[in-house]
Formats: C-alpha cells, structure tokens, sequence
C-alpha cells in the first residue's frame, strides 16, 4: 500500500488485516490512523429484546485503557461501539480509561453501549461500586450492569432484582444482567425462567458451544429475549501445529486468508443468538484483525467447522470448561479449581500474567496453603474433560503467587 494513500478500500483492509489474502497483521500500520469509515459498516445484531442493536465485535476493557486512547478512538471510528469494562479490571484503571476518553469526546458517549461490573454481593456495597463507576467513567448512566461471575442460579435472587429495579428506576442503568465463567450452562438456563435479566455474558466459543446443554441454555435465553454476548472466544489460545489436525487446520485458514484467532470469531458468529463478542483488544494489530473478522462476509464451511470441532476434541484435557460444580465437590469446596484453572489459561494461553497472578493472589493464603496439599485424585475422576487438575494446581501454585 503506498504510503500517500489517504484512505483504505475495504478490500484494502480486509486483505492488510488477514482476510481475503495471507496478508500480515502487522504490515498496515505504519499508518493506523488513515483508516477510516470507508472500510465498511460494522455489521450490528439485537441484544435481545431490549431494543438496542449492538455492533458484533465488543471491546473487551480488561487492560489499562488510560494507555490505549488511540485504540479506543479507532475502534470507535469503526464501529465498535460496545466497550465492556469492570470495576476491578486494572484495580481500577480500565473504568478510569474510559472516563478520560468520554471527557476528551463526550459526544461519542450516546453512541457507545457501556457495561461495566461488580463484584460486590450486598445492595450496599452494589450501589457503592455503581456510584464508583459512574464517576470514574465519567457518565451518569451505565447502558447494561453485570454483577460479575456468577457461579450460581441461585445467587440470582429477589434482592438483586429489586436492586436492578431501583437503580433502573433512578437512571443510573438501563439493563441489567451477570457474567459468568463457572457452571454457565446451569446459570444460563437458569435466567432464562427468571423475567428480570436484560443480558448475560459468558464463555463461549467452538469447544463449548455444540454441547447439549450450551444449546439447550443459549436457545431458552434466546427464546425469552436475553441478550448474549459471548467472551473467551479463543478457547484457549492458538492453534498450534503439533498434530495432523492443527497442521491441516491452519493450512485451510492460511488458504482462506483467515488466521485461526479470526476463524474462532467466525464459528461463534454463526449463531445468530450471539448479539456480540467480546474481545481483549489491546492493541491496533488486534483490533484490526478481529475488526476485519467482523467485516468479512466468508464464511466458514462445513468442513472448516467439523475439523475445528475434531481439533477441539483431540486437545480436550488442554480446556476446562468450567463445570466448577463436577471437580470442586470433590475436594475441600472452597478451592476454586475451575477459577484457578481460568487464572492459568490467562497466563499461557493469553500471555496476561499480571491478571492471572493478580486474580490468584486474591484467594485466601488459608486456602491457597490448603490447595498445596489435597489430593484431587476424586476431582480428576469426575472431570469429563481428564484434566491434570493436581499437576495444574501445582503450576499455578509455583507460579503465580
Ligand atoms: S477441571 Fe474439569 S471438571 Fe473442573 S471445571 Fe474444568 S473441565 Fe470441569
């Protein structure tokens, strides 16, 4: 591309970006900032019946933001108007991010679909940390409020409800909803029968969401007009080349033009139900190319998608899927094995060792010495997926502490 080009033609892009040509992500930004809105729309589906379309390709903000205001502003220019963030994301950085980018452009904020979380499990302490981050993101409203990594139907009760509804009622949310990485399938389902949940986001991605039960509790969410927005779409990391399948795998994507990172957001987009996919992106190359992935219409054929379901069968025991409730019954019930097993994923398939050491050392030292010496010979039995629960207790142990 010459370097007096003004603008990129969609094409242009979507071949720099790594689809439609085995284009590298990285070669295009010498001059990141001379892409515009003519690379195309952003492709937009509804969240549920809410009303409200949002963009497919949601920013994921689990990074310091206040570092990233080019990023931001690009991925606002091209359509990613959905950013999600948490109160603890980056001790508090992230939100604080977005604030110093809505004071910059306070007219992008009627155009952005704003979700942030808390962790907090009093209605007390649930409005302290709301009224934290409508300051600190310098807003006064918050289009979608999650409490954060909900393990339990039950921890979905009428107190929280009546919560929701106050806050709605005061205008400081609009809707109202939880994430969830530990016993989704049972959280899904169970909000679909409750009538107060606006929105849900949770793990989803091609080794998750062919099971019985995933169906089952995405298409009841569906059916009673829950939004759904999937994360952790990369089910672990690359694609590696270290078996007949992977090897074929990749040869097809490089064929096609797609990396195997944007193909994952494909196989997730092929269910409409998806209203959108959250992504970490912490930089422009990743932008770019999850950017692209939206963008493109190709899509993926039968076979692409029985081998990346081969491939996800061969490498199970490298995946947890977080069915908490099967190994951590067990052992001694307060080990979080199937956090700890997220905490590990963050630091080697996600290279993001800050979060996992940050999220590991917030587990009690009583538990974490208990952790070092149970037998989780009964939890590996359970396990459906056989993953060396001990032996990966053990790494995290010695190294993310
Ligand atoms: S370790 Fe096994 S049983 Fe436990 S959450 Fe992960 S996949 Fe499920």
């Amino acid at each position: 591309m010459a370097a007096t080009n003004k603008h990129w033609s969609r094409r242009d892009f979507l071949k720099a970006a790594g689809i439609a040509g085995a284009g590298s992500v990285i070669a295009p930004f010498n001059q990141p900032t001379y892409a515009s809105e003519e690379i195309g729309e952003m492709p937009v589906r509804p969240f549920g019946k809410t009303g409200i379309n949002v963009p497919i390709l949601s920013f994921g903000g689990s990074l310091d933001t206040s570092l990233s205001m080019l990023v931001l502003r690009q991925a606002f220019k091209w359509g990613v108007t959905y950013w999600d963030t948490a109160n603890t994301y980056m001790g508090g950085r992230s939100e604080r991010g977005v604030g110093k980018y809505l004071q910059k452009y306070p007219q992008d904020r009627q155009k952005i679909f704003l979700v942030t979380k808390t962790h907090a499990w009093t209605s007390r302490e649930m409005s302290q940390d709301l009224d934290l981050s409508l300051e600190r993101m310098k807003t006064d409203y918050i289009d979608l409020y999650f409490l954060h990594s909900v393990r339990r139907p039950d921890q979905l009760d009428d107190d929280l409800k009546s919560w929701a509804e106050k806050k709605k009622a005061e205008g400081k949310i609009r809707l109202f909803g939880f994430s969830t990485h530990s016993n989704m399938e049972e959280c899904i389902l169970g909000a679909s029968k409750l009538g107060w949940i606006d929105g849900i986001m949770m793990t989803y991605n091609y080794r998750l969401m062919h099971s019985d039960d995933m169906r089952r509790a995405v298409d009841a969410c569906a059916k009673v007009g829950i939004g759904m927005t999937a994360m952790k779409t990369q089910g672990g990391g690359q694609v590696r080349t270290s078996s007949e399948t992977e090897l074929t795998l990749a040869g097809r994507f490089i064929e096609k033009g797609f990396t195997d990172a944007q193909a994952k957001l494909k196989a997730v987009w092929e269910n409409p139900n998806i209203a959108s996919i959250c992504s970490d992106m912490p930089n422009m190359t990743i932008l770019m190319s999850n950017v692209a992935a939206a963008m493109d219409k190709t899509e993926l054929s039968t076979l692409d998608n029985a081998l990346l379901r081969q491939y996800a069968q061969e490498t199970q025991s490298t995946y947890c899927a977080g069915c908490a409730d099967i190994c951590e019954s067990a052992v001694d019930e307060d080990i979080p094995i199937g956090d700890v097993m997220r905490y590990l994923m963050y630091a080697r398939s996600y290279d993001n060792y800050y979060r996992a050491c940050n999220r590991f050392r917030k587990i009690p030292l009583g538990i974490r010495t208990r952790m070092a010496i149970t037998d989780y010979s009964a939890a590996e039995q359970r396990c459906p997926r056989r993953i060396a629960i001990g032996e990966l207790m053990q790494v995290a142990l010695n190294n993310l502490t």
